[in-house]
């Protein structure tokens, strides 16, 4: 955090410094802001091929091939959850959080890209529906499906709590789904996870002093984010044990409910898609 009495004094231009309009980092139009209309129409008559009732305070895996798309739902009452994505068979392309935030901003909705890790950099998924999107930014500055977050774990939790060991936070709810999906020894799996889409959490960073906070998701029961799969994909969703992160997390005190996870086939693919072939960099970083 800044501090409050600064170390050092400004300098006579410090106002004008400041006053230096910024820029954006990542211009995403040449990335093409995707046409949803395709993705949309290609819903029509789509075949649902699996559900997953994530429980409260665990975690499932799920298969969504390339083609298809993901819809995680509101059910019984406010509740988060936290999502990895991996490549299907391959665990070293994950969901590249970071990047993602640089490129789309600090929370997501439909048209915005979920991007894989370095040396991939490719579209993972793409967000075709959110029913929280009229949300925008609030008084605050939060808002919902954040990037800025990690994921709740027990190392932070123990680490502020004088060695509090706590086994359902998110971080280790999936470690457990993907030990249990791939047969990893528990440790080999908890290095595969990763920072994570923190789906329906309402989040922002306080004006004062940058802090990260949570508030009450303004999620309700019949709420979804929907998502394309652009490659074949593993994903894993944990029902936050913050429940609707209006208080606490890292603890069974808040109340927590169950996420719905529904996989659908279309007919036919989306008109126009190509499915994404590998990053265009040459990887020879100047050799
Ligand atoms: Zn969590």
């Amino acid at each position: 955090m800044k501090p409050d009495h600064p170390v050092h004094r400004s300098p006579a231009d410090a106002a004008d410094r400041k006053a230096v309009e910024p820029v954006i980092c990542y211009p995403v139009e040449r990335l093409g802001r995707p046409d949803l209309g395709p993705f949309l129409a290609a819903r029509e008559g789509w075949e649902r091929v699996s559900e997953h009732l994530v429980p409260p305070r665990e975690a499932l895996c799920f298969d969504v091939p390339a083609g298809s798309y993901f819809r995680i739902t509101s059910v019984e009452g406010p509740q988060v959850g936290d999502l990895n994505l991996w490549a299907a068979g391959d665990l070293g392309e994950r969901f590249f959080s970071g990047k993602t935030r640089a490129l789309h901003g600090t929370h997501l909705s439909a048209g915005d890209r979920m991007w894989s890790c370095l040396p991939y950099l490719r579209p993972m998924a793409l967000i075709t529906e959110d029913t929280l999107d009229w949300y925008g930014f609030d008084a605050f500055g939060g808002a919902v499906h954040d990037v800025i977050g990690t994921r709740c774990d027990p190392y932070t939790h123990a680490l502020l709590s004088s060695g509090d060991q706590y086994h359902h936070c998110c971080h280790s709810n999936l470690t457990r789904a993907l030990a249990g999906r791939t047969g990893l020894p528990l440790h080999e799996a908890e290095r595969h996870v990763h920072d994570v889409l923190n789906v329906f959490m309402c989040t922002g960073f306080t004006r004062d002093t940058g802090q990260y906070f949570m508030k009450a998701s303004p999620v309700r029961p019949g709420d979804f984010i929907e998502f394309f799969a652009e490659i074949d994909l593993l994903g894993a969703l944990s029902a936050c044990p913050g429940g609707d992160c209006s208080a606490k997390h890292s603890s069974d005190e808040a109340r927590c409910h169950p996420l719905l996870v529904e996989v659908f086939q279309p007919k036919v693919a989306p008109a126009g898609w190509v499915a994404p072939g590998a990053n265009p960099y040459d990887r020879s970083h100047g050799l």
